[in-house]
């Protein structure tokens, strides 16, 4: 349920809105409303690229960054991923082991912004 997305990660309570989107989230009362919760696709190709996707998993936020090193990507994750579950952490080795993978990220509305400019 927690995972699914469908109760809070931190009060355990029944989040009301449909459809739920998956991976650990807060409902209303818990999340600050500072708070930005997004997705970070990455891939491997030619180099490590990471795009982001608004919480409805349908928006691209135009800004993309390209990596050298899937360190860089674990650096994100490390810094803004979603409470540093286990789970995503096993989930983020296994996406750079494989090349593609995905996470979920909690940004304060600077890092927010940020992903909404482009230079
Ligand atoms: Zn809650």
């Amino acid at each position: 349920m927690r995972l699914a997305g469908k109760i809070c990660a931190r009060c355990r309570n029944f989040i009301p809105d449909d459809p739920p989107t998956p991976g650990e989230r807060l409902c209303a009362k818990c999340r600050s409303p500072e708070i930005h919760r997004i997705y970070m696709y990455y891939m491997y190709r030619t180099d490590w690229m990471c795009q982001f996707l608004e919480e409805d998993l349908k928006t691209p936020l135009p800004r993309r960054f390209h990596f050298q090193s899937p360190e860089k990507i674990r650096a994100i994750v490390e810094k803004v991923g979603n409470f540093a579950d286990l789970q995503d952490r096993q989930a983020l080795d296994y996406g750079l082991e494989t090349g593609r993978g995905g996470v979920w990220l909690q940004l304060t509305e600077e890092q927010y912004k940020h992903l909404k400019t482009v230079r």
